[in-house]
């Protein structure tokens, strides 16, 4: 029997998971396939509901629905829960039961671990931004046991409210705040969507006095170089892009539909070269 994946979102067109998957799923001779449907947003609880009526294994779930799908499922990770938003909803066929999880803040935790210089506990970090990507970013950092997290967005009481959520040593400030004491930080995560296609002459943050020392890092990927990133390598700093997040998140979801490691060489490749075809 053919496994069935997707990913709802709206749009979705666009999206890279079902050359991803599909790349998985040939290299490990798995008889799956994956889908992308575009769901409208009176039409999430139906499509949930689908995922059972239809038998689909697993699915992805994309803006602007991880929010509004938990209501129809049956379980939530506790993560997921905390986080209030669901990425990846396994389909326990045998006990007929609905499993959301979010594997975005563990995708950027797996991205940015092999680039660090020390152990991530011992890191101060800044994340800018407090929507739904921050979110997962700044709470499975702090679950982590970072040594201390900083949180700067446009809208303070927003940043005030993921720093309470992460507890531990998590603090908020603004924007302009953050902006003096920028030399502090071992990694600075850019968690909004500025600099993203189309506006890509905008930045969060003026990079000005940006210590070389610094990893930067951009959740965006497309583009595949931010205006961030590249002005965080005049100052010589390090950079991460957010394919390596956007890899790792698919391949934990793999992980969890299929209990196989996900091929996430063949993964990026399959990705990359989607990308240069659609440029
Ligand atoms: P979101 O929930 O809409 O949050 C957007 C964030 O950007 C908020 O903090 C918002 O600040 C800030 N922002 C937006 N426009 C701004 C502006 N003009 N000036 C200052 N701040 C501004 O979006 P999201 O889902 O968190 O996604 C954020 C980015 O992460 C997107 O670019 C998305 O593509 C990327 N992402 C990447 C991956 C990956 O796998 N690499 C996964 C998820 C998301 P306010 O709170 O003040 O509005």
């Amino acid at each position: 029997m053919t496994h069935i994946f997707g990913v709802i979102g709206n749009p979705i067109a666009h999206s890279l998971s079902p050359v991803m998957h599909e790349a998985a799923f040939k290299e490990l001779k798995l008889d799956a396939r994956y889908i992308p449907y575009q769901v409208e947003s009176d039409k999430v609880g139906e499509a949930v509901q689908g995922i059972r009526g239809l038998g689909l294994s697993g699915v992805n779930v994309t803006i602007p629905h991880k929010e509004a799908v938990i209501e129809y499922l049956d379980e939530l990770d506790p993560l997921a829960a905390k986080l209030g938003a669901v990425n990846t909803i396994v389909h326990d066929r045998k006990n007929d039961k609905l499993i959301g999880y979010n594997t975005d803040g563990e995708g950027f935790y797996r991205s940015l671990v092999p680039e660090l210089r020390k152990p991530l506990q011992d890191n101060l970090i800044l994340i800018i931004g407090a929507g739904g990507a921050a979110r997962g970013v700044a709470i499975t950092l702090a679950q982590k046991g970072v040594k201390q997290i900083t949180i700067a967005n446009r809208t303070k009481e927003k940043a005030e409210k993921l720093a309470a959520d992460c507890g531990g040593n998590t603090r908020a400030m603004s924007l302009n705040g953050v902006q003096a004491k920028l030399t502090e930080f071992d990694v600075v995560v850019n968690c909004t969507s500025i600099g993203m296609s189309p506006n890509v002459g905008q930045m969060p943050m003026s990079l000005e006095t940006l210590s070389r020392d610094t990893l930067v890092s951009d959740l965006i990927y497309n583009p595949n170089k931010t205006r961030f990133l590249s002005e965080a390598e005049k100052k010589s700093a390090r950079t991460l892009n957010g394919m390596g997040m956007f890899i790792q998140q698919g391949a934990i979801a793999f992980e969890l539909w299929t209990g196989l490691q996900a091929p996430v060489t063949i993964m990026r490749r399959a990705v990359l070269e989607k990308l240069k075809e659609v440029k």
